[in-house]
């Protein structure tokens, strides 16, 4: 996620004018610099040792598969100062199918008449208005979580709205609970009108909009969000957006699974989800993650009356960029080597170094290896892995593990890795240097103004539904 576009890099630029070799020699620095540790480079014999191999599949169920992608530009609308802007958030799911990946796979040469076939993609859209922009006099605040309210309440054709799955996930509806509540810490329009009321119990009857009993102002049940937090009515909105997006992406695949669970609940087994990313939810949004880790736990355990035990779910979050995926580029010739060596003895899909606490705090991101805390407990839905696929290439994927967060997780912990990584090893196209084929084509018809925007995910889930 992008935040050097944030502003007030001031201090930074005060800091360059200061010789490099007076701050290193302070003793400040010097006293700071002795108690600090930075990752340290893994050395080939821990990759190898905790490297699995990835058995081929054996009947593989998925058939099907959905990438979320999105993208979001701020446009200003007027440029006198102070400038105001309005935000276009754009996303969806693209939707195909892996036989006619496979048969691509076979043709040496791809035209874009091919790579059209895979064009299958619904747009969501939403203009935000992000600074100096009010609706009928509204503050900028009222005017965010009004619209983002609006653009979860709009009717998808019958099915339904984010709204629903939104309920759905809070209130973790699989459950069939109706004890489930979520507490507003305070009202959503504090910083706006000074109301002073506290622990606003939301409950599964809970209207989407209600009223604030103290204030009358409105209480939306996007309130959960928490968006109003990141919300300066003088700096503007920019913290929201990619917030906004990725809480976004996270729903509408959600929300899928959401639609077929209440159609067709073993349709799901068809399917592999791709997030462009990892499984997580960062900044105000992660309150969702528990929720989410509870309903990859109760589909991975859901029994259908067929008898069948495999888990329903099949999900996995991919990252293009980040240290994790430059530790993966580190330790490559490792991970190759290995590779090499499993293949001569077994048929295999590729190899998998699933990454323990301990392996990520000493040799990825700065922390404590012995930590009892595990590495995104807040904010993660499922471990990290580093996939190698038999073709040499390599991914930095999340996929959820049954009980949730483990510090070491264990390759039988991870829902259906099997099949999973399997499809995942399926996706790699030589066109596109280590990219996905749907995630590449994702964010480029994402950024398109021109793609139509038709009823393609709820005829999908239909279609899935006949088969
Ligand atoms: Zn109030």
């Amino acid at each position: 996620m992008a935040y050097s576009s944030v502003r007030g890099r001031k201090p930074m630029e005060r800091a360059s004018k200061i010789s490099h070799t007076n701050i290193i020699s302070s003793p400040q620095v010097q006293a700071l610099l002795a108690q600090c540790t930075v990752p340290r480079p893994a050395d080939p014999a821990t990759v190898q040792d905790s490297v699995k191999p990835v058995p081929k599949s054996e009947s593989q169920p998925i058939k099907h598969v959905v990438a979320v992608d999105g993208s979001f530009r701020e446009v200003v609308i007027r440029e006198d100062f102070p400038s105001a802007t309005i935000t276009f958030i754009a996303f969806g799911p693209l939707i195909f199918e892996l036989e006619d990946l496979r048969a691509l796979d076979r043709e040496t040469f791809i035209a874009p008449e091919d790579l059209a076939k895979l064009k299958k993609i619904q747009r969501f859209q939403l203009a935000l208005p992000t600074r100096n922009i009010s609706r009928s006099g509204l503050s900028l605040q009222r005017s965010i979580r009004l619209t983002v309210h609006e653009f979860f309440s709009e009717p998808r054709n019958g099915g339904p709205t984010l709204y629903h799955t939104l309920q759905w996930v809070v209130f973790r509806r699989w459950r069939n609970s109706t004890g489930i509540t979520r507490t507003l810490r305070n009202c959503p329009n504090q910083q706006a009108n000074g109301c002073k009321r506290q622990d606003i119990v939301l409950t599964p009857q809970t209207k989407f909009e209600s009223r604030c009993t103290e204030c009358g102002d409105p209480i939306y049940l996007i309130d959960v969000l928490r968006l109003e937090e990141l919300i300066d009515e003088e700096q503007g909105a920019g913290r929201v957006t990619s917030y906004l997006l990725s809480a976004l992406e996270t729903l509408v695949l959600v929300h899928l699974i959401h639609i077929l669970w209440e159609m067709k609940p073993t349709a799901l087994r068809e399917i592999l989800f791709i997030k462009d990313g990892p499984l997580a939810l960062f900044g105000q949004v992660f309150t969702l993650v528990d929720a989410l880790r509870d309903l990859a736990d109760f589909l991975a355990e859901y029994h259908d009356p067929a008898g069948t035990t495999r888990p329903l779910l099949n999900i996995v979050g991919l990252e293009k960029s980040g240290p994790f995926v430059e530790h993966a580029t580190h330790i490559e010739k490792s991970l190759d080597e290995k590779l090499q060596e499993l293949k001569k003895s077994q048929d295999i899909t590729g190899i998998v170094l699933p990454l323990s606490n301990e392996y990520i705090y000493k040799y990825v991101v700065p922390g404590d290896p012995g930590s009892t805390i595990s590495y995104g407990q807040n904010t993660y839905w499922g471990p990290k892995m580093i996939f190698k696929a038999n073709d040499g290439s390599t991914y930095v994927a999340t996929v959820p593990a049954l009980g949730g967060h483990k510090p070491t997780p264990q390759y039988s912990d991870f829902v259906n890795l099997t099949d999973v990584l399997g499809a995942v090893s399926e996706l790699r196209c030589s066109m596109y240097d280590n990219a996905l084929i749907p995630v590449a084509l994702a964010n480029r018809l994402v950024s398109l103004s021109e793609v139509p925007s038709s009823r393609i995910l709820e005829n999908f889930a239909k279609g899935v539904v006949k088969m």
